[in-house]
């Protein structure tokens, strides 16, 4: 496993790491849990990713990686970077969403308890809230630092300009934004206009999710949708939905396919590989569903390298109508 260096900080990260969204969750099987994290830890996947809305039902994700760390990785804590994040609605009333000091602040205190652990390495804002002054949602995280809770800070989901201006406001409170956390893939490449550079000018990690589309950009759903697929799941919490999966997404994802075979790759292993060719890319959040992905997804750091025509046959695709 390759490990890079996440921006200008001291902290390097797998070039893959591993997402809990989906398949920790209460309602999952937690043998397959642990054989999927003990399975990425022994590959060299150090960074693990929760929030604390991730199940179903929230807040489950986070205590099934709890009881797995108890078991099974305590003695590796020092080799573990594990994040979690509050953004997004986690409890009933005016306190347990969006960006207040209150809530990060006590969301933090429910993660580290449910997941049996003294600190986490990095906190997330999970998504930007207009209503919440920045210097108050930045400041949580600076306060977090200094309390010894969260050794480094992020934000997901932050556009190009709000960034900027997180960026500033922590520099100012003197914790350093590590990284930032947004969605990334082949269909989805609103990053690359403006937030990468961003990111690299400001010498800030960048860490994609759903970079396969939830499994679309994979060869899983070229002939209808599996009955063990995450679309056939229907799982609500902004899972993915059948009505994704349209006859011109699949054209592409054929055509891309074809791409990947003469690559010698899988297109799964494409999707990644396309993301990891920017050096200003720290790491892929991979999500998976069996312990095999995790492997099939980690071979595609045999081929991350792409000719100049490979390119603009996948923009070509990409940017058809
Ligand atoms: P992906 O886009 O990689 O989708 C993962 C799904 O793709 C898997 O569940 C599996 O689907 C399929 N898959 C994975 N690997 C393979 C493979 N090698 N071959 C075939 N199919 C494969 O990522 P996620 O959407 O799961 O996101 C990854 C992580 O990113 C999350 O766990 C979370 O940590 C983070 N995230 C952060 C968000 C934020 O707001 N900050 C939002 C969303 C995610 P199947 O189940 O059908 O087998």
């Amino acid at each position: 496993m390759p490990y890079r260096r996440c921006g200008k900080s001291g902290l390097m990260l797998p070039a893959l790491s591993l997402g809990l969204w989906h398949n920790f969750g209460a309602i999952d099987n937690i043998a397959n849990a642990r054989a999927i994290l003990q399975l990425a830890f022994d590959s060299g996947i150090t960074h693990f990713d929760l929030a604390n809305n991730y199940g179903p039902p929230a807040g489950s994700a986070e205590e099934t990686f709890g009881k797995i760390f108890k078991d099974d990785f305590k003695k590796y804590r020092d080799e573990l970077v594990i994040s979690t994040k509050a953004g997004w609605g986690m409890w009933d009333g005016p306190y347990g969403d969006h960006g207040s000091k209150k809530y990060l602040v006590a969301s933090l205190d429910q993660s580290l308890k449910r997941m049996g652990l003294d600190y986490v390495d990095i906190y997330y804002h999970h998504r930007p809230d207009p209503n919440t002054p920045l210097e108050e949602t930045m400041g949580a995280l600076d306060l977090i630092v200094r309390q010894g809770k969260a050794l480094y800070v992020g934000i997901s989901s932050y556009s190009a300009t709000e960034t900027e201006a997180a960026i500033k406001v922590l520099n100012g409170l003197g914790t350093k934004c590590l990284i930032h956390q947004p969605r990334y893939s082949m269909f989805d490449r609103w990053v690359e206009n403006g937030l990468l550079d961003v990111l690299g000018r400001e010498g800030i990690g960048c860490i994609p999710f759903s970079p396969l589309e939830q499994g679309l950009l994979t060869n899983k759903y070229l002939n209808g949708i599996p009955a063990d697929s995450r679309a056939a799941a229907h799982r609500g919490n902004g899972a993915m939905e059948e009505n994704a999966i349209t006859p011109e997404k699949i054209e592409k994802v054929k055509q891309l396919n074809e791409i990947a075979i003469s690559r010698g790759q899988n297109l799964a292993q494409m999707a990644l590989s396309w993301i990891l060719k920017d050096d200003r890319v720290t790491s892929v959040l991979i999500g998976v569903s069996k312990p095999a992905q995790v492997t099939d997804s980690i071979n595609c750091l045999n081929n991350t390298s792409f000719t100049a025509e490979e390119l603009l046959r996948i923009r070509n695709i990409l940017e058809s109508k």
